[in-house]
């Protein structure tokens, strides 16, 4: 018989391995909070690498779709000092497919292609052992329903976690905030081209702000910066020009066309940066598991996405089409998804103390090293 199988959280990682299931004809419920797809605005770009989340796709048998959506001269990378002056100009060759850029809209709708997502579901708890060694999921409404297999695939603050884990995010220290441009190319010539194809990224002491073009002339501004998680106490972060105002204070001295990123923006948005504890392991609870942020919250710098796509393809694949007892093929993906991610997890953290740290050099160095020839 087969198993009923749930997947909590339609991000990346849980709507790849829904889709995954689905080529393999195994049937799985999806079970997403949000309450339409268009809930809320999808975010920026992502860059999807070869061996991680382009690897994904092709196991769910989208590489043709994803190459024909993504930008491969978003990898682009232009690095400025906070005088202006223009330290790397680092532009992709034509053919490079390493690391191509795609919206986080087109992703997400790619891959929900034909997958039937039960939207406006938001889980409030995970039991384990309530049913054969299956689990129980909890809803807001009230509701309650047993699967023999719950992945959690909700994010940092995962409601699935606590059933096989009791460590919690911590904040790292450095937080950031957000603002979005529109029509770029038309409406703000010279950021268009101070951003490129790409990024734009400057780097200061403890501080950096980084723009990010997505398609259709959308560009995403992050102020990156240390501070205690109570910086804006005395601030509305709804009050955008009083944000704006911190902002430049924050950053006062830089050069103006780096400072101009920081006015058109109508809104900001605070995300203090929370990660997990690198190696983040659980003893194995039979019927449930994590994959993605859920279980390997670590810092934005491109991998996050990438391994939650990764989680998500190889449970999936193992699941339908493992010969044995599911559970040991739950827990070969644990053991694996915690060797690639404690890899990552030092990766980045490592690359976030040097982008925003006392030293700008180190940044410029950091990129030295991680970007290709
Ligand atoms: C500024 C920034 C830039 C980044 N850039 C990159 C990049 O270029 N490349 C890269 O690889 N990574 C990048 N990342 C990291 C990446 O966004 C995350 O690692 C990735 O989204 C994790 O995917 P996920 O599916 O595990 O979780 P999420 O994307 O967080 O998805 C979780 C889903 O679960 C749902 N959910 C949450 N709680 C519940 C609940 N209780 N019940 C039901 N549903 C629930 C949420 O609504 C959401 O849809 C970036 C992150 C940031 C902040």
């Amino acid at each position: 018989m087969r198993q009923r199988i749930a997947v909590i959280g339609g991000g990346p990682g849980g709507l790849t391995f829904a889709r995954v299931l689905h080529r393999h004809d195994h049937p799985v419920t999806v079970l997403e909070r949000d309450p339409s797809p268009d809930a809320r605005p999808p975010g920026g770009a992502l860059d999807l690498h070869d061996g991680l989340g382009q690897l994904a796709l092709e196991k769910a048998g989208l590489s043709a779709e994803f190459r024909a959506l993504s930008r491969p001269e978003g990898q682009a990378m232009r690095i400025l000092d906070p005088d202006g002056t223009v330290l790397r100009d680092w532009r992709p060759r034509p053919d490079d497919r390493a690391n191509p850029e795609i919206d986080r809209g087109q992703l997400r709708d790619l891959l929900l292609g034909p997958l039937d997502v039960q939207w406006g579901r938001a889980v409030t708890r995970v039991v384990p052992g309530t049913r054969d060694g299956g689990a129980l999921v909890r809803f807001a409404d009230g509701r309650q329903e047993t699967y023999d297999l719950v992945v959690g695939a909700d994010g940092a603050w995962s409601r699935t976690r606590p059933a096989v884990s009791p460590v919690t995010p911590h904040y790292t220290g450095i937080t950031t905030v957000e603002t979005s441009l529109d029509d770029v190319d038309t409406r703000h010539p010279d950021l268009a081209r101070l951003v490129g194809d790409g990024s734009v990224a400057v780097y200061g002491v403890h501080r950096k702000l980084v723009a990010q073009r997505s398609s259709g002339g959308h560009v995403k501004v992050y102020a990156q910066f240390r501070a205690p998680l109570d910086w804006h106490a005395n601030l509305d972060l709804a009050d955008a020009e009083a944000v704006r105002s911190s902002l430049l204070a924050l950053f006062d001295g830089w050069a103006a066309p780096v400072l101009d990123l920081l006015r058109p923006g109508t809104a900001f948005a605070h995300r203090p940066l929370y990660v997990l504890p690198v190696s983040h392991t659980w003893a194995h609870v039979p019927g449930v598991t994590l994959l993605g942020d859920a279980a390997h919250l670590m810092p934005p710098l491109g991998a996050g996405a990438n391994l939650a796509m990764l989680d998500g393809a190889e449970l999936a694949e193992s699941l339908a089409t493992a010969p044995g007892d599911p559970d040991d093929a739950v827990r070969a993906f644990e053991e694996r998804m915690w060797a690639r991610a404690g890899r990552w997890a030092e990766i980045t953290t490592a690359g976030l103390e040097r982008l925003v740290g006392p030293d700008p050099a180190l940044a410029v160095a950091h990129f030295d090293r991680v970007q290709p020839a």
